[in-house]
């Protein structure tokens, strides 16, 4: 008799089998249903842990790095009421939320581990503008991609966000946000001028730079995943250029040396108007200039500093033109995705990213590489295989007109932030750790060279040693201060997050 209770227990638990996994139901998912049914109807927006097609498709992970997360529940809240009743059955249940946008966390911290219910913003689409004050509201639940192209069509209006299209506005606007335009317009927190959230309490607050303004400060680079769930934003807009010019300069690895040493002394002190990016990938070093102003004079000035024999192309195009094309370059998305012309920047949706196994280490410098150092990324240049790639992301500008403590992104005043990216199809352990050990050499490399110390808070990295360090430096014991004041018990946590 109790062999048979204890097998229709064991039933009664079982859901399916997902990835190879086989799928038992938690106990508390009933309890955590009950209760927000109880506060209202959200039976339609709860999605438990099971074989379902809606249960895989928001379980959707891009990022193939093992193992495969299975939470407990998706819930697809409607507006910040729906977001603070979660938190209260959550707190009082004992129950983890983990807030998820876009779903590129690189370690997949949105989707917890499976006692985790996952709250999904991607209904909170709300898009507003005024053209008066020049600002956006914008709910938690865009992509960056779908934003930028929508704020051009409704208002003719941009603002700093990042590059890849299918990353979410609330990850990204929360940990930093480098975009094109960045040395122009700042980094994504620099535009922001309030937000909605839900925190620890229950309580719904609008932090700004008069209310609640230490959480106003800490979520402008802290991460929003510390102090609670960010249902909108309000970012600062600017009329959007009508033409942009797009420029770029390629050169072989013969010739890295005086390349990149002229790039490193040139991009981050070129004027503010021009971003001036630089990436190493398949044995091609290329420069890629875009200037807002439409005119390519910035970008001849910019070809007079580097050796002559680049390839050298350079083109004024209109912005929604330009805007799809850096998507295009920057993205991988699945074979099924339409992406043709502009107008398809607004049907990416979450499972229109490839699914790769994607590792990237970053670091930040303060200091030029000598010779001898350029020498010796030359020999890891040549010796690097074609699915590890490097980026250098020019500072300077407007980034840099921002003190390290005006907002809790500390990473102000440096030259230039780089990182290496392996990318893979096939998730086992062969290709994690071919990817971890090309991209820790290049990152062991850095250290003898510019002898860094930060890292990127949104390329979050599990393998990193002292994070909290790299990610937030000086700024780490005033986030833990206010860590401590909005979510004195640390409900809201993950691996890497900040303590109290
Ligand atoms: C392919 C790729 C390209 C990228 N390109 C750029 C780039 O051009 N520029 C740049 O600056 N960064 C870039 N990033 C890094 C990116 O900014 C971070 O990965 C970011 O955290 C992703 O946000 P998300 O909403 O898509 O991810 P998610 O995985 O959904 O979330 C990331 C983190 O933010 C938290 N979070 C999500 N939503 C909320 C919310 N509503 N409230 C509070 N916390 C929340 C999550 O819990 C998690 O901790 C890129 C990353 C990848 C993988």
């Amino acid at each position: 008799m109790e062999l048979l209770t204890g097998f229709l227990l064991f039933l009664s638990f079982f859901v399916g089998v997902s990835h190879g996994k086989i799928l038992f139901q938690d106990p508390n998912y009933e309890p955590f249903r009950n209760c927000l049914n109880r506060n209202g109807n959200f039976s339609s927006l709860i999605v438990g842990r099971s074989n379902s097609k809606a249960y895989q498709q928001l379980n959707f992970q891009w990022q193939r790095k093992p193992p495969f997360k299975t939470p407990m529940a998706f819930v697809l809240v409607r507006n910040s009421r729906d977001v603070q009743k979660l938190v209260r059955c959550g707190t009082e249940l004992g129950i983890h939320l983990m807030p998820k946008g876009g779903g590129h966390s690189l370690e997949k911290y949105a989707f917890g581990d499976s006692a985790t219910v996952v709250v999904d913003v991607r209904k909170l689409k709300i898009l507003k503008i005024n053209k008066v004050a020049m600002t956006a509201t914008v709910g938690a639940g865009w992509l960056i991609g779908p934003l930028n192209y929508a704020l051009w069509k409704t208002e003719k209006v941009y603002t700093a966000l990042g590059i890849c299209p299918t990353v979410g506005i609330s990850g990204i606007a929360t940990g930093g946000g480098y975009g094109i335009f960045s040395r122009t317009l700042g980094l994504t927190v620099d535009s922001t001028l309030e937000m909605k959230i839900v925190t620890a309490s229950g309580a719904i607050l609008r932090p700004n730079k008069r209310k609640h303004s230490d959480l106003f400060w800490a979520l402008r680079g802290g991460v929003g995943s510390n102090f609670g769930i960010v249902t909108q934003f309000v970012f600062k807009v600017h009329p959007a250029p009508e033409h942009v010019f797009y420029g770029t300069l390629s050169y072989s690895v013969s010739q890295f040396v005086e390349v990149f040493d002229a790039w490193q002394k040139y991009a981050p002190s070129a004027p503010a108007s021009i971003s001036a990016m630089a990436e190493f990938e398949n044995g091609t070093f290329d420069v890629h200039v875009s200037d807002p102003t439409g005119s390519g004079a910035n970008f001849e000035v910019l070809v007079k500093k580097f050796p002559r024999n680049g390839i050298k192309t350079g083109m004024r195009m209109t912005y929604p033109d330009h805007l799809f094309l850096i998507s295009k370059h920057f993205e991988y998305l699945t074979p099924a995705t339409k992406f043709d012309s502009p107008p398809d920047l607004e049907n990416l949706v979450r499972g229109s990213t490839l699914p790769l196994y994607q590792k990237r280490k970053s670091f930040y410098t303060n200091v030029e590489v000598g010779s001898l150092g350029l020498l010796a990324i030359k020999t890891f240049l040549e010796e690097m295989p074609d699915l590890v790639t490097l980026s250098f992301e020019a500072y300077g500008g407007v980034i840099n007109s921002v003190a390290p403590g005006d907002t809790a992104y500390v990473h102000r005043g440096t030259l230039y932030h780089t990182y290496v990216q392996y990318r893979g199809q096939t998730p086992n352990a062969t290709a994690e750790a071919f990817g971890r050990f090309w991209t820790t050499k290049y990152f062991e490399l850095g250290k003898t060279l510019v002898h860094h110390t930060e890292s990127y808070q949104n390329y979050v990295d599990g393998t990193l040693p002292n994070y909290l360090q790299r990610y937030y430096g000086s700024n780490l014991k005033k986030l833990m201060e206010v860590k401590r004041s909005y979510d004195p018990k640390n409900y809201f946590h993950f691996p890497q997050s900040i303590p109290t």
